[in-house]
């Protein structure tokens, strides 16, 4: 994709105007437009990847730790107890913008029936075992 057709690499390089938290060389992280939470941060990446099988270093081993510090920047700043870091790669997983991002939603104690949930099935031990094999094999 070209850069000039992107969303997020006209916002993360400045072209369009957001709101920004933060901003380096790699990286500019600002609100969500339609927040979980006040304060519901994404991190973007100045470079076009359309998800995380793209991305590329330096971008790979700073985006992690650079959650962490905005997570810990809300809870200063928000008050809030904890935060998710979540991150969707398709839009099978309600990706809806192709260009890697990676959210940091604010969260409450007493808010946590909000929490990015799904619900545990009970496992089969044969079928497990079937599709680590199948995993590993993959890998
Ligand atoms: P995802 O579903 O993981 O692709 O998340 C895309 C996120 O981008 C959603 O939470 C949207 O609310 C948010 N979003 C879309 N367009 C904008 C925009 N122009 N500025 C800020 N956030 C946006
Ligand atoms: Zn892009």
């Amino acid at each position: 994709m070209k850069k000039e057709d992107c969303i997020f690499c006209r916002i993360a390089n400045g072209e369009i105007p957001s709101d920004t938290v933060y901003e380096d060389d790699c990286f500019r992280v600002i609100l969500d437009l339609n927040p979980a939470n006040p304060g519901h941060a994404l991190i973007l990446p100045k470079e076009h990847f359309a998800d995380i099988t793209e991305l590329a270093e330096p971008y790979l081993s700073r985006v992690l730790a650079l959650a962490a510090k905005i997570g810990q920047a809300q809870m200063k700043a928000l008050g809030c107890d904890g935060f998710n870091v979540v991150q969707n790669n398709g839009e099978a997983a309600g990706q809806t913008v192709r260009h890697f991002h990676v959210h940091v939603i604010p969260r409450k104690r007493e808010e946590t029936e909000k929490i990015v949930t799904w619900t545990p099935h009970e496992s089969d031990p044969a079928q497990q075992k079937k599709i680590a094999e199948a995993i590993r094999a993959a890998l």
